[in-house]
């Protein structure tokens, strides 16, 4: 029997694990018979020494049979789902999932919690009062089969082996790996049962990885990897640089994809998230072309179809469907702290990665594995990227129910945005695409 020690030994040293040995590893650790201090030392390694093709596949392999995979083999439409590498002020999942619902195409979402300085999906959606993403296979399948998509998180049915090793990562400086990423996203999202997924690969200064040459080979391992797990896998880099739209953190941004279903989301998520969908729809044979696609997607919202989708979807998924009718009915926070400009000029950077960890210290993310989310702390900013600013004005408004880190946090806030006196030129929203196998029509 192998030694988790010698595995952890051998990966130190840069020596490739085998199959058999990354396999044992997974199911020790999800049947409980590993600690979180050996898994962790293991990730670390994993995170220095980095693994072949062969270990990542045989990674991701070994994570979806942690646990059962859901058929969706009755329904009459290819299943697409979409999943970001992590991102700050990314709402997106929570327009999408119901807009290309709308327009016919399956969604069978598996998402995760915030992981590093980057927000998750399912806090996103528990800030929510009541909302379950706690769903077993059969109750997945109803909702899926009623409303034509649902969201949700692993569990102990389903990628057990994700659930555990993403919140150790989470807190353990071990997400920026491409083979540990890739292992968390593709098994997470073949146990869903999805037929086809579309990849927002996030690259900029608020995403998990440093440079653009990485976040390419991140893509294309994703895209490569994918296909073979037998999705047809396509990636859109997207540029996080400042957070997408205005608000940061749980219950903030899920008010503002509400905005978004509504009609009146920010320009940046709704170009980001029309983007994705479209492929989505092209993927799932729904539209022919992306502009199609486009216009399907523009009725679906504009009629309201995708806005009532997701209030149905709160309410079978447990939760208060008042804060979906009328968000303001949910209490902000009394702490706040205003932000405001030091000098007149340019708003020229907002970085992302600072934005995130900020609102991590004020309990919008997870410190340590134990830690309770507090679902109405972030900030809303009041400026994006190239906008004038004068002296004294508000930039960013930070709110917390607790205010032993409000201070600190915004300190930190106010150093991840930088003012000039030259207009800038912002990266390109959407920027590459990768599809080799040709699956969406140029
Ligand atoms: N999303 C995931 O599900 N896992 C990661 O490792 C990164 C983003």
């Amino acid at each position: 029997m192998p030694q988790i020690s010698d595995i952890i030994v051998k990966k130190r040293d840069g020596v490739a694990l085998s199959a058999e040995e990354i396999r044992w590893t997974i199911d020790a650790y999800a049947g409980g018979q590993l600690p979180d201090y050996q898994i962790s030392a293991l990730l670390m390694a994993i995170y220095f020494q980095g693994m072949n093709r062969d270990e990542t596949a045989a990674l991701a392999r070994a994570m979806i049979d942690s646990g059962e995979s859901v058929d969706l083999s009755h329904l009459s439409a290819l299943p697409v789902d979409k999943h970001s590498t992590g991102g700050v002020g990314d709402k997106v999942s929570l327009i999408l999932a119901p807009l290309v619902a709308a327009c016919g195409v399956p969604v069978p979402m598996m998402s995760g919690r915030g992981l590093g300085h980057s927000g998750g999906t399912l806090d996103k959606l528990e800030a929510i009062p009541g909302l379950r993403t706690r769903i077993d296979v059969d109750e997945a399948r109803r909702i899926l089969d009623e409303i034509g998509f649902v969201m949700m998180g692993q569990t102990d049915a389903i990628v057990p082996a994700d659930r555990l090793m993403y919140a150790l990562r989470d807190v353990t400086g071990t997400v920026p790996s491409i083979p540990l990423i890739c292992g968390s996203i593709l098994s997470k999202k073949t146990a869903e049962g999805t037929g086809a997924l579309v990849l927002d690969v996030k690259v900029g200064d608020g995403a998990f990885l440093k440079t653009r040459k990485e976040t390419i080979t991140l893509a294309e391992s994703l895209v490569d990897l994918g296909n073979d797990l037998g999705m047809r896998t396509v990636a859109q880099l997207t540029a996080m640089n400042e957070p997408l739209g205005y608000a940061v953190g749980n219950w903030l941004e899920t008010r503002e994809a509400l905005d978004c279903l509504r009609g009146n989301g920010p320009a940046d998520v709704m170009e980001v998230t029309m983007t994705l969908s479209a492929q989505m729809l092209v993927l799932g044979g729904a539209a022919a072309s992306i502009d199609e696609a486009r216009e399907k997607l523009d009725l679906a919202l504009r009629s309201g179809k995708a806005l009532s989708l997701f209030r149905r979807m709160t309410e079978l998924q447990g939760g208060d469907v008042a804060v979906i009718d009328q968000p303001d009915k949910m209490k902000l926070p009394d702490h706040r702290m205003e932000i405001s400009a030091d000098s007149g000029g340019v708003i020229t950077a907002i970085h992302g990665r600072e934005v995130g960890w900020s609102g991590v210290m004020i309990g919008a993310g997870r410190q340590a594995k134990t830690d309770v989310i507090d679902p109405v702390a972030g900030m809303i900013f009041h400026k994006k990227v190239g906008d004038a600013v004068e002296k004294g004005e508000a930039i960013v408004t930070l709110m917390a129910s607790d205010d032993t880190h409000l201070a600190a946090a915004a300190k930190r806030l106010k150093k991840a945005v930088a003012i000039g006196n030259q207009p800038v030129e912002k990266a390109p929203l959407i920027d590459l695409f990768i599809d080799p196998k040709g699956w969406i029509p140029a």
